[in-house]
C-alpha cells in the first residue's frame, strides 16, 4: 500500500516524461520540428559558436524546377549531417542554401508554357526580354514544395538569406571571375567541332554532353565513291551518320596502310547485309572496289571477289572521285572548291573498322574540321543550327537530319536516293551509344561553329597538381574518376546560344569600314559598365546589357555585346566568390571561408560541379575550392531500374518520411553504400525493417530507462560524466564499448566516413539493448535501492544520453528526444561531441564478452537445433574459447545450463549437439536428468505465472499470492525460486478463494491448477 502511494506521488513529481512503449516516430518527428522551430534551436546552435573557428562548407546550389527527388535527398542529408557533427565538435559552420536559377532547365519550361517549339520563335514571337521575364518568374515556382522537403527532412539550413545565380549581386561577381580569366589569357574564341542540340539551338560542353549517352539504333552503311580515271572503280567508304554525306568533300587513307584493287562479280551492287543479299549478285563484267586490305574479309563476308592489285595508301592521294551530290559541287563560287571531292592522307583513319577510308565532311566532325583547315578543303555546311537540311541541298531541304521521333527517317531518305544511283554498297543496323541533350533529349549533332573556351590546358598542370590536397570520400574518387576527368579534360566550351543565363561580358567593335579593328572590351563589374553607359545598371542579363552599346576608343565603330551568354556552370564554378558577391564585399569572410573545408553532391558532378569549381579557383585564386568533399551514388528503383515518375517504380519521399519518420529515412541512405559513391538500389522494405530493428531496438532502452527510472524516483546526479567508481562488470563492459564507439565514430566522421560511422550505431545498440539492459533487468527490478541498483541507472543514464549526442547528426529527432528528456538540458544539437576517454576502454574486456556472446549464441543455436525449450536447464555446454571467469556465469544464465566447460577438442556424440562459427566451437550436452526435468517445469510455472499475471491486469511491481494445486514436488523444490520470479510473497498449497484468476496448466510430467490474488 505504502508503495501504491509512492507511485501516484511518482506521476506528479517524476524528472523524466513519460515515454509510450509504442511511439510512432513520424509524430515524435513533428513535435520536434515544431520545437527547433519555435525556440529557433538552429539559429541557437550558430549564435553558440558564433565566435568559434570557422568551418567552411559550400552548398551546391540545386535548381527549383521541380520536387525534390532522393537524389537531393541523400546528398541534403550528407551536407546536414556533417556540418551538425563540427558543430558539436565546437566550430561555427554556417549553412547558406542557394538557389540555381539560369539554364536551360528553367528556358524548358518556359518554352513548354508558351507552346514553343523552336528557338526561333522566341525571337519572332516573344523577344528575349518577355522570354527572361517568364523565365524569372519561373524559377522559384517549387521553393516552397523544397522548403517543406527539406525541414521535414530535417535539415538546417539558411534558406531565408539564400543566393539566387541570378541576383544582380552574384551576376556581378561572376564577370569579375570572367575578367580574372580574361586577363589571364585563359579565355578565347575558336572555331571548332562542337557537340549542339538542334532543338535547343546551342552548343554543348564536354560535360553536358557525358551526361546524355543513350544507346540508339543507327544506320551503317558503305558507300560507293567512283575515281574519275579510272570509271568503273569505287573507293569504299563507312558512315553510320548518312545525313553527312551531302556535306562531304573529301575521302581520307592511311598512307601507311595497304589497300587492295578487288574484282567483284557486277552487280546492282546493292545489298543490305552482308552473306544474306550475296546470292543474288548477278555476274557482269567490269566493276572494282578498293578498301584496306586488313577490311576485306568484314565488308565483303562470302561474297565473292578477287585481289587485283594490292598497293600502299600513298598512290592514292591526290586522285579525285565524283562527289554523290552535285549541289555544292556544281557551286563556282564555293571557296577552295578546286580542292574538293579527292583523297587526302590522315593518320586518323585506321583498319579498326571501317574500310579503311574516311569519308569527310568538316562541318560535322572534329577530325573532318581539322583535316579541312590543313588542306584547305571547301566548307559544306547543309545543315542549319536547327538541325535543318538547307534550302540548296533541294531533294531534302527542309528535313530534321535527326529527327527525335525518329532518328533514321532522313538518313533512310538519303539512303534510298544513293541506292537509285546505284552508290551504296551495303547497309546493316547498327546499335551504339550515341549522346544526347541532357535537358530535351534529342540526339546532339557533331557541328562545326563558333565558340568561346576557357583553355583547361594551359591550368590543366596546376589543376592536377592542386588536386592532390582535396580528401575525398570515398578516396577512389581521387585518381579515379576525378583523376581521368580532369586528365582528359578539354578545353571548356562557355557561350550558349540561348538567354536566361549570365551573360558573357565581351562588346566588340562591329566596324567593318576599318580593316582589322577588332577592338573588344571586358567588363569585370557593373561600374565599369555603368560608366561607358552613363545609366544605373540594375540588372546583367541579356535583354538589358544587349541594348548597351558605346563608341569604339579606336575607330568609333559601335561596341555591342557579342550575343553569347554563359555556361550554367560557369555560375557554380563562380559561387565561392559571388555568394558573397566577392570582391566587391565581404573581402573577408571570403577569405575565410576559402577554401571550403565540405562540399559534397552526387557522382555526376565530378565533370561538372567539382570540376568547375576546381578549374576556376584554380585559375582565379591558384587554389583548390575545397579540402574535403564527400560524393554519393545515385539512388535507383528497387528493381534496379532509373527512378521514374511517369513509372511510378518509387515510393515519394514525403509519404516515406511521414509513414517512417525523417530518422529512418535518412540513417537508411547514410548507413548504405551510396555515400561511398556506389549505387543503391532503394527497398522501402528495407528501409522498413531497419527503421524497425534499429529504433525498436533503441527506443525500447529509453523507454526501459524512463519506465523503471521514474518508478525508483532516480535523480541523474549530473551523470552526464561518469563520477563513481563501477563495479559491475557489465557496467564497465558497457561504458567501455560505449567510449570505443565515440573514438571510432570521431576517427570515421574526421576523414567524411558516413556509411562507416552510421553502421557503428546499430551494433552498439544491439549490445546495448540485448546484452547489456537483457542482462541488467534485475538489477532494475529488485526492490532494495541499493548501491549496485543506482550504478545501473547512473551507467544506463549515462550511456543513453551518450548516444543520443553521437547519433545525433545522424538523427536528429530521435536523438533530440531523448536527450532532453534524460538531460532537462534545451538540445542536443547545443552540447559538445562526447570526446572518448582511453580510462574507460578496455579492449580485452569487450573481446572477451564478444566471445560470451558468441558462445551464447551458439549454445541457443544448438537448443533451436535439438528442440529443447530455453526455459529447460540442461547440464553443460563445452566451449573450446577461454572464457573469463568473471563472465561465465553470464553464458551459464543465457543458455541455461548448470556448467561451462573448456575443451581443447569437442568430439561429436548423441547426447551432444554441436554448432560452429569460425574457429569458435560449442557443443551442448542435452541428456535430462530427472532433477533438471523437474527444474525445466518450476522455469515453465514461472513463465506461465507472469502470462498470468498480465492478463489479470497488474503492474509490474504489484505483489501476489499463489495458491497451487498438483505440483507439490515442484513447489517443495523450486518454491522460493517460483515466488521470488514472480514477486509472490508465497506459495499455498489448496484452491484459491475469491482469486483475481486461475488457470489450469497441463506440464509434461503433471497437471497444476494455479490461482492469483494481489495483495
Ligand atoms: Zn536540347
Ligand atoms: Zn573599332
Amino acid at each position: 500500500m505504502i508503495w501504491y502511494l509512492d507511485f501516484v506521488i511518482w506521476i506528479f513529481k517524476s524528472m523524466f516524461n513519460p515515454v509510450n512503449p509504442k511511439q510512432p516516430l513520424p509524430k515524435m518527428e513533428e513535435k520536434i520540428l515544431k520545437f527547433w522551430e519555435e525556440k529557433k534551436i538552429f539559429d541557437k546552435s550558430l549564435e553558440l559558436r558564433k565566435d568559434a573557428e570557422l568551418y567552411s562548407f559550400y552548398d551546391g546550389p540545386p535548381f527549383a524546377t521541380g520536387s525534390p527527388h532522393y537524389g537531393h535527398i541523400v546528398a541534403s542529408t550528407m551536407k546536414d549531417v556533417v556540418p551538425r557533427y563540427w558543430t558539436m565538435r565546437g566550430f561555427n559552420v554556417p549553412r547558406v542554401w542557394g538557389w540555381d536559377c539560369h539554364g536551360l532547365p528553367i528556358e524548358n519550361i518556359a518554352e513548354q508554357e508558351l507552346g514553343i517549339k523552336r528557338k526561333k520563335e522566341i525571337l519572332e514571337k516573344y523577344g528575349v526580354a518577355k522570354f527572361n521575364e517568364i523565365c524569372r518568374s519561373k524559377v522559384l515556382e517549387y521553393v516552397e514544395e523544397w522548403k517543406k522537403v527539406i525541414k521535414r527532412l530535417g535539415r538546417w539550413a539558411d534558406m531565408e538569406n539564400a543566393y539566387k545565380t541570378m541576383d544582380l549581386s552574384f551576376m556581378e561577381s561572376v564577370w569579375w571571375v570572367f575578367k580574372e580569366l580574361w586577363d589571364k589569357g585563359l579565355i578565347y574564341e575558336g572555331y571548332r567541332s562542337m557537340h549542339i542540340c538542334p532543338r535547343c539551338e546551342t552548343t554543348l560542353s564536354q560535360s553536358e554532353v557525358a551526361e546524355g549517352y543513350k544507346i540508339i539504333k543507327d544506320l551503317s552503311v558503305v558507300i560507293k565513291f567512283e575515281l574519275i580515271d579510272q570509271p568503273g572503280t569505287y573507293l569504299l567508304a563507312w558512315t553510320t551518320t548518312p545525313w553527312t554525306l551531302v556535306g562531304n568533300v573529301a575521302l581520307a587513307i592511311n598512307n601507311s596502310v595497304v589497300y587492295c584493287k578487288l574484282k567483284a562479280p557486277a552487280s546492282n551492287a546493292s545489298r543490305s547485309d552482308a552473306g544474306r543479299q550475296s546470292s543474288k549478285l548477278k555476274n557482269k563484267e567490269g566493276i572494282f572496289y578498293i578498301l584496306a586490305k586488313d577490311r576485306i574479309k568484314d565488308i565483303f563476308g562470302d561474297i565473292e571477289h578477287k585481289v587485283v592489285e594490292e598497293f600502299k595508301g600513298e598512290k592514292l592521294i591526290g586522285r579525285e572521285y565524283k562527289p554523290l551530290f552535285d549541289y555544292y559541287a556544281s557551286d563556282k563560287n564555293l571557296k577552295n572548291r578546286e580542292n574538293g571531292w579527292k583523297i587526302y592522307p590522315a593518320d586518323f583513319v585506321t583498319t579498326e573498322e571501317g574500310t579503311g577510308i574516311v569519308h569527310i565532311a568538316p562541318a560535322f566532325g572534329e577530325d573532318d574540321l581539322n583535316l579541312g583547315k590543313e588542306k584547305n578543303l571547301p566548307f559544306v555546311s547543309h545543315v542549319d543550327m536547327d538541325g535543318t537540311i538547307r534550302d540548296e541541298a533541294k531533294d531534302f531541304a527542309g528535313l530534321d537530319v535527326k529527327p527525335i521521333e525518329d532518328s533514321l527517317k532522313t538518313d533512310v531518305k538519303i539512303m534510298k536516293f544513293l541506292a537509285r544511283k546505284n552508290l551504296v554498297f551495303s547497309k546493316s543496323k547498327y546499335e551504339h551509344s550515341y549522346p544526347h541533350c541532357w535537358r530535351c533529349e534529342t540526339p546532339l549533332l557533331n557541328y562545326a561553329t563558333s565558340s568561346w573556351f576557357v583553355s583547361i590546358s594551359k591550368i590543366k598542370e596546376q589543376m592536377l597538381e592542386l588536386a592532390k590536397k582535396i580528401n575525398w570520400s570515398p578516396t577512389h574518387m581521387r585518381e579515379g574518376r576525378f583523376g581521368n576527368w580532369l586528365e582528359g579534360a578539354r578545353d571548356w566550351s562557355i557561350s550558349r546560344q540561348r538567354f536566361w543565363a549570365s551573360v558573357i561580358p565581351i562588346w566588340k567593335c562591329d566596324s567593318k569600314s576599318k580593316i582589322n579593328c577588332a577592338n573588344i572590351k571586358v567588363f569585370g563589374s557593373v561600374k565599369e559598365l555603368e560608366e561607358v553607359n552613363g545609366k544605373k545598371i540594375t540588372d546583367l542579363h541579356k535583354h538589358v546589357v544587349d541594348e548597351i552599346t558605346f563608341a569604339c576608343e579606336k575607330c568609333g565603330g559601335t561596341m555591342r555585346r557579342i550575343p553569347d551568354v554563359l555556361d550554367t556552370w560557369f555560375d557554380s564554378g563562380s559561387m565561392p566568390y559571388a555568394q558573397v558577391h566577392y570582391p566587391f564585399e565581404n573581402k573577408d569572410e571570403f577569405e575565410k571561408s576559402f577554401p571550403a573545408d565540405f562540399i559534397a553532391e552526387g557522382v555526376d558532378q565530378t565533370r561538372a560541379w567539382f570540376y568547375y569549381l576546381h578549374a576556376i579557383a584554380t585559375a582565379v585564386k591558384d587554389s583548390h575550392a575545397f579540402k574535403n568533399v564527400v560524393v554519393n551514388g545515385i539512388i535507383l528503383a528497387e528493381d534496379g531500374k532509373k527512378m521514374s515518375k511517369r513509372l511510378q517504380n518509387y515510393p515519394d519521399p514525403q509519404e516515406v518520411m511521414n509513414k517512417y519518420g525523417a530518422d529512418a529515412l535518412r540513417f537508411y541512405l547514410m548507413s548504405s553504400p551510396v555515400v561511398a559513391a556506389e549505387n543503391l538500389n532503394f527497398s522501402e522494405k528495407d528501409l522498413a525493417e531497419n527503421a524497425r530493428r534499429m529504433f525498436r531496438m533503441l527506443w525500447n532502452s529509453y523507454y526501459f530507462f524512463v519506465l523503471y527510472a521514474s518508478i525508483d524516483k532516480f535523480e541523474s546526479r549530473n551523470t552526464q560524466h561518469i563520477t563513481r567508481n563501477m563495479s559491475n562488470l557489465l557496467d564497465k563492459w558497457i561504458i567501455s564499448e560505449l567510449h570505443s564507439l565515440i573514438k571510432d565514430v570521431n576517427r570515421h566522421m574526421e576523414v567524411y566516413e558516413l556509411s562507416k560511422t552510421a553502421r557503428l550505431f546499430p551494433l552498439f545498440i544491439d549490445n546495448l539493448s540485448n546484452w547489456y539492459i537483457r542482462r541488467s533487468r534485475k538489477r532494475f527490478w529488485k526492490s532494495e535501492n541499493d548501491e549496485d541498483k543506482k550504478q545501473a541507472y547512473e551507467t544506463l543514464h549515462y550511456v543513453l544520453t551518450e548516444l543520443s549526442k553521437l547519433m545525433a547528426p545522424f538523427t536528429p529527432f530521435v536523438s533530440e528526444e531523448i536527450y532532453k528528456n534524460l538531460t532537462g538540458n534545451e538540445s542536443v544539437h547545443l552540447a559538445d561531441f562526447p570526446k572518448a576517454n582511453k580510462k574507460y576502454i578496455n579492449e580485452e574486456l569487450n573481446k572477451q564478452m564478444k566471445l560470451v556472446r558468441r558462445f551464447v549464441t551458439l549454445g541457443l543455436a544448438a537448443r533451436a537445433k535439438a528442440g529443447i525449450k530455453v526455459r529447460q536447464p540442461l547440464s553443460e555446454l563445452m566451449v573450446n574459447e577461454v572464457i573469463d571467469d568473471n563472465l561465465i556465469d553470464l553464458v551459464k544464465d543465457e543458455v541455461n545450463v548448470k556448467k561451462v566447460g573448456f575443451y581443447g577438442s569437442i568430439e561429436k556424440d548423441p547426447g551432444i549437439y554441436i554448432e560452429q562459427e569460425g574457429n569458435s566451437m560449442a557443443g551442448l550436452n542435452v541428456v535430462i536428468t530427472d532433477d533438471l526435468r523437474l527444474e525445466g517445469e518450476a522455469r515453465e510455472l514461472i513463465r506461465r505465472i507472469q502470462e498470468l499475471r498480465k492478463k489479470a491486469g497488474y503492474e509490474v511491481d504489484n505483489r501476489i499470492t499463489i495458491c497451487y494445486q498438483g505440483g507439490s514436488e515442484i513447489f517443495e523444490k523450486f518454491g522460493d525460486l517460483i515466488t521470488r520470479e514472480v514477486l509472490a510473497t508465497g506459495a499455498i498449497e489448496g484452491g484459491g478463494i475469491d482469486a483475481d484468476v486461475e488457470e489450469f496448466i497441463d506440464l509434461e510430467t503433471q497437471p497444476v491448477r494455479i490461482w492469483l490474488k494481489k495483495i
